[in-house]
């Protein structure tokens, strides 16, 4: 039974940390189209070269190119357990598209994480990048203005005025709203807190799993000290 799961939610909102997480604890992929996209053209498939003379030009990746990467990576042997879908679909023709290529694999269990605006608003106006490698955080994360990933310096992200982000999440709820009344119909459909700290909106997160009827079945973990357990 493969677990797929397909997550939503504003910038600023903890989905990619939530997906991760999610994606760690059951062994099966995070994918995320940033990270297919660079790889598709790193490895020079036919479409990562499509993509790349099109980001080349300047240009955003069009529908029929990124619905081919996602094709061919949910594909892929890792995929067939589940996994867990990050930034993709961002519009109804991607998740027309989405609907197609799972057909005859286990439903998609979609969970729309939501935050209000003015939580996001607090959150993305005082994220912090690293001048280095481009890690963000949230303001008071790490020690001391250091990236966790390559120790260089945290600065303050510089297009994060407040006029930005709401445009920023103006432009979000435009393409989202669609989307989400594309899935909120569907009886696997959740939508859970992210105004919360993540240990919790990861609790919800694994019970709206469990409340959309399905069984998740954790990575199986040695027993320390199991009843029965040879000494
Ligand atoms: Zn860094």
């Amino acid at each position: 039974m493969g677990l797929n799961l397909l997550m939503l939610g504003p910038p600023g909102a903890g989905k990619g940390t939530q997906a991760e997480r999610f994606a760690r604890t059951r062994g099966i992929p995070k994918i995320s189209t940033g990270d297919i996209l660079r790889e598709a053209v790193q490895t020079g498939t036919e479409l990562g070269r499509q993509a790349k003379a099109i980001m080349d030009r300047g240009e955003l990746v069009n529908d029929a190119v990124m619905i081919g990467i996602v094709r061919d990576r949910l594909d892929r042997d890792d995929a067939q357990g589940g996994f867990v879908l990050d930034g993709f679909p961002r519009t109804v023709a991607q998740a027309a598209a989405l609907d197609e290529i799972m057909t005859g694999r286990d439903p998609l269990i979609v969970v729309d994480i939501t935050v209000p605006e003015a939580e996001l608003v607090r959150r993305l106006s005082a994220r912090m990048i690293c001048e280095s490698c481009g890690a963000n955080a949230p303001v008071g994360d790490g020690a001391a203005g250091t990236c966790a990933r390559c120790g260089g310096r945290m600065v303050q992200r510089a297009d994060d005025s407040e006029a930005v982000v709401l445009e920023r999440l103006k432009v979000y709820h435009r393409q989202s709203e669609p989307l989400v009344e594309y899935y909120r119909v569907r009886p696997t459909f959740r939508s859970i807190n992210g105004a919360q700290p993540p240990d919790r909106v990861a609790a919800d997160l694994v019970a709206a799993i469990e409340a959309a009827g399905l069984v998740v079945t954790p990575v199986p973990k040695p027993l320390k000290n199991a009843p029965g357990a040879q000494p």
